[in-house]
């Protein structure tokens, strides 16, 4: 574990209120008398995760207490030895009235440009600019006007369409997404994560809009898995959300195995740190553990996952760092 532990990963889908340390949460509850039910934390399943995310916004009241939990979130992947991270987020403002979305979005950047002047030579940070399906269109209208006024900002690597999928259809975004691109925006989008026709099709119309990576991805058919292998278009995999979500015995049933031992590009990331009680290290430890990963596979895994990056400028440190590690006695 230690060596999975010190090897220079690579995470590329963490939401960041989602990855808020416990203790915090709790800290922070506490001092402002906010009485919360903390026991919806042993609802580890896709549901239970959307009321612990209700729970976070609710607690989160303040600029203050996203500034700390940025920087929190920042320090812990570093601290797991992750080279380069994408940290997602939807800008929102507090129902309270303490901040408005832009002040919330300057703030986590404001933060990860904090990092990247201290730790930069460490972990290089960015920043995904979340769409929530579950809010509104035009809530996700005014994010993207907001980030065209940013576009110049390099901390921003692209857009996330994520939030609970039976809210709404991709089909109702679609066409901002499309514009986003245009934008000239990398988007990655949450596909396939829950179990059904609907779900099925509209999975359908994710990949035939051809994102330039893909979330999750836990439910497909044949058609589907062969279109995603033919587009080759990346998968970002959450083993642990993964598993509590598609209801796993083991995690050796996880699709990481059809697409790994195919050459696919995909990579292992946390989700949510908070809500499935894990971290990095533990997503690569138990993977490796469940399919019996060599060194090598290991860091062929990371090597793919650095191909999938959407800053591509730092590809070739990242890789230098993953080969230095596993030729070096730094193991
Ligand atoms: P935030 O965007 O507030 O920093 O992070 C929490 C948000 O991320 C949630 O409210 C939800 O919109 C999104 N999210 C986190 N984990 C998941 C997940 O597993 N699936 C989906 N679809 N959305 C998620």
């Amino acid at each position: 574990q230690d060596f999975v532990k010190k090897a220079p990963k690579i995470e590329l889908h963490a939401h960041l209120n989602g990855c808020v340390r416990r203790q915090t949460l709790f800290e922070i509850a506490q001092r402002k008398q906010i009485n919360v039910d903390f026991s919806i934390f042993d609802l580890r399943n896709i549901k239970g995760a959307f009321s612990i995310f209700q729970l976070i916004h609710q607690v989160l009241r303040d600029l203050s207490d996203i500034r700390r939990v940025s920087r929190e979130v920042l320090e812990d992947f570093k601290d797991q030895n992750v080279a380069y991270l994408e940290l997602r987020t939807t800008p929102k403002s507090c129902e309270l009235g303490t901040y408005t979305k832009e002040q919330y979005l300057a703030t986590v950047i404001d933060e990860i440009q904090k990092f990247q002047q201290l730790h930069g030579d460490k972990m290089q940070a960015r920043l995904l600019v979340s769409i929530d399906r579950g809010r509104p269109l035009d809530d996700a209208r005014s994010t993207l006007n907001h980030i065209l006024k940013l576009k110049n900002n390099n901390l921003i690597a692209g857009i996330d369409f994520s939030g609970n999928p039976s809210k709404s259809t991709f089909k109702e975004y679609e066409q901002l997404l499309e514009q986003a691109r245009k934008e000239g925006f990398k988007i990655t989008i949450h596909v396939a994560e829950l179990e059904g026709d609907e779900y099925l099709q509209e999975s359908f119309d994710i990949v035939n809009f051809k994102p330039d990576r893909l979330g999750h991805f836990n439910f497909y058919n044949q058609e589907l898995y062969n279109k995603v292998r033919q587009l080759d278009i990346p998968i970002e995999m959450c083993p642990t959300s993964n598993f509590y979500t598609v209801n796993m015995k083991s995690l050796s049933e996880h699709h990481f195995k059809e697409f790994f031992y195919q050459g696919h590009t995909i990579n292992l990331n946390t989700d949510d740190t908070c809500v499935f009680d894990t971290d990095i290290t533990q997503e690569h430890f138990k993977m490796i553990q469940a399919f019996n990963l060599s060194e090598d596979e290991f860091k062929q895994l990371l090597l793919r996952s650095s191909n999938m990056i959407f800053d591509q400028s730092y590809r070739p440190l990242l890789q230098q760092r993953i080969n230095e590690y596993f030729s070096s006695s730094q193991k």
